[in-house]
C-alpha cells in the first residue's frame, strides 16, 4: 500500500523494531535518534513470552536468547526474612505460553536490533537527529530536526519514548509528570553476588512502601538489582542519576541480610537512580500521517516487566496493520482497534501492579495475572 518511505522518530526498543518489522515487510523506513552516538544504557528487561513472539516475527528471537539469561525459577521471597514464598520453574511458563521468559540487558537487546536493521539497510538509521515539528499534508509528512535538517516520508511513527516530543506536537497536552516512585538500579558482575542471591537467580521482595527485585543477565555474568519505593521527594527524570551504597541502604537498610550485602557489593559509580514519570492514557495514537508507538504512545511504569513487550507487541501489528490496509487511514484504524485498550490497559495495570509490589499485605498478580502472556502479536486479528 505505502509507495514512499516511512519515517521513525527514536532509534530506542520500539523505534528499532518498527523499523525492522517494516523491512521485513519489504517497506522502506529511515530511523531518526536524537543521541549523537546510537548506544543504550538502561540495566535489566524481562521479556516474556509475549514480547517474544514479536521477537520471533522480527527474526531476532534466537540471537536475543543468545544473549540474554533464561531463568530456571522465579521466586517470590519475604522481604525482610528472605524466606523463600514460592517458587514458579520457568519451563512452567514455557509449556503454558509457548516460550520460557527472558531477562535481557537493555543494551544488549538494543544491538541486536540495530544489527539487524542495519544489515537490510546499511544507512536506514541517523543518529544525532534531534526531532522538533513536523507538518503534514495529503501526500505525506515534512519533518524537523534541531540541527536543521529536514526530510519528508509518506508516515511517521513517533517511538521517541516516554517525554515523546512527536506526542507533545501532534497531540499537545499535559507532559509526563513524576508519579511518586523512586528506583535504584545497578548491575554488577556475578563474582561479586552473595551466593544465596546468585542461587536464586530472579527473586521478588515486596516490602512496605519498596519492593527489591533481582535477576541475572548476560548468560548468567551479570546480576541486575532494582529497588523501587514511594517518596514524597520529586526526584529529577533521568535514568543515570548516580547514587551511592549508603543512600540506597539508608531506604532499604530493613530487608533481609543478603540483600543488604547485596547493595553493599555493588561497585562505586555502578549505582543510579530514576524517577518514575508517566502520562494521561490517550484514547488516539494517530493523528492524520503521524503514528506513535511504545512509551510515546503508552509510557509504562516498569512494574508489570512489560515496557520493552509492549513497544515490540506495537511495532509488529503496526507493521503488519500497513502492509494489509488499502490507505494509511484504514492501517492506523485498525493498528488503534488493536492495540489502544491493551496499551492503555497494561499501563494502568502496572500502576496498580506497582502498589501491590510496595504492600505485603494484598496479593500482586504479575503479568501472567493480568492475562498479558497469551497474545500474540503476529496473530491477532486486523
Ligand atoms: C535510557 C533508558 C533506559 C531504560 N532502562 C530500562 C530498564 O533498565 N528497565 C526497563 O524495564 N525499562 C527501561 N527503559 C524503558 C524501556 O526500555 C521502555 O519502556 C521500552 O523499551 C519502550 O521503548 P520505546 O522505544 O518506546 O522508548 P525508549 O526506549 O525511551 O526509546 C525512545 C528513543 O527515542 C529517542 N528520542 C527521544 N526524543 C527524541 C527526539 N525528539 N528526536 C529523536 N529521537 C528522540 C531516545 O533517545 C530513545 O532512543 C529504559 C528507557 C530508557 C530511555
Amino acid at each position: 500500500m505505502l509507495s514512499g518511505r516511512v519515517i521513525v522518530i527514536g532509534g530506542g526498543i520500539g523505534g528499532l523494531s518498527m523499523a525492522l518489522a517494516l523491512q521485513r515487510r519489504g517497506i522502506a523506513v529511515s530511523v531518526y535518534e536524537r543521541a549523537r552516538e546510537l548506544r543504550e544504557i538502561g540495566a535489566g528487561i524481562i521479556m516474556q513470552p509475549n514480547g517474544r513472539k514479536g521477537l520471533v516475527d522480527l527474526g531476532v528471537d534466537e540471537a536475543v536468547a543468545e544473549v540474554s539469561c533464561a531463568m530456571t525459577m522465579l521466586h517470590a521471597c519475604h522481604w525482610s526474612t528472605g524466606e523463600v514464598l514460592s517458587a514458579v520453574p520457568n519451563t512452567a511458563i514455557a509449556e503454558r505460553y509457548g516460550l520460557p521468559s527472558l531477562a535481557v540487558h537493555r543494551a544488549d537487546l538494543h544491538s541486536v536490533l540495530l544489527a539487524a536493521v542495519r544489515a537490510n539497510d546499511a544507512s536506514a538509521v541517523h543518529a544525532a537527529h534531534e526531532f522538533v515539528a513536523l507538518s503534514q499534508d495529503s501526500e505525506g509528512v515534512t519533518v524537523r530536526f534541531a540541527n536543521g535538517a529536514t526530510e519528508r516520508g509518506e508516515i511517521v511513527i513517533g517511538a521517541d519514548g516516554n517525554g515523546s516530543a512527536v506526542r507533545s506536537f501532534v497531540f499537545p497536552g499535559e507532559p509526563a509528570r513524576f508519579n511518586g516512585q523512586v528506583a535504584f538500579r545497578a548491575v554488577l558482575p556475578i563474582e561479586l553476588v552473595p551466593d544465596m542471591v546468585r542461587e536464586r537467580e530472579l527473586a521478588m521482595h515486596r516490602g512496605p512502601q519498596r519492593y527489591l527485585l533481582h535477576y541475572p543477565l548476560r548468560r548468567g555474568t551479570l546480576m541486575n538489582l532494582i529497588g523501587c519505593g514511594t517518596t514524597e521527594d520529586w526526584e529529577a527524570e533521568g535514568w543515570s542519576i548516580p547514587a551511592t551504597n549508603g543512600q540506597f541502604l539508608a531506604a532499604y537498610g530493613d530487608f533481609a541480610p543478603h540483600l543488604c550485602d547485596l547493595i553493599r557489593a555493588v561497585p562505586d559509580g555502578e549505582l543510579f537512580k530514576w524517577g518514575l514519570y508517566d502520562r494521561a492514557p490517550l484514547e488516539r495514537w494517530t493523528r492524520g500521517r503521524v503514528a506513535m508507538l511504545g512509551d510515546a504512545a503508552h509510557p509504562m511504569t516498569p512494574f508489570l516487566g512489560q515496557g520493552a513487550a509492549m513497544a515490540v507487541e506495537d511495532a509488529v501489528v503496526l507493521a503488519r496493520a500497513l502492509e494489509r490496509a488499502d490507505t494509511v487511514a484504514d492501517a492506523f484504524a485498525a493498528y488503534e482497534a488493536a492495540r489502544v485498550e491493551r496499551g492503555n490497559n497494561v499501563a494502568r495495570w502496572s500502576l496498580e501492579e506497582g502498589r501491590a509490589l510496595q504492600d505485603p499485605t494484598i496479593p500482586n498478580k504479575g503479568a501472567a495475572g493480568y492475562g498479558l502472556l497469551d497474545y500474540d502479536p503476529v496473530a491477532v486479528p486486523l
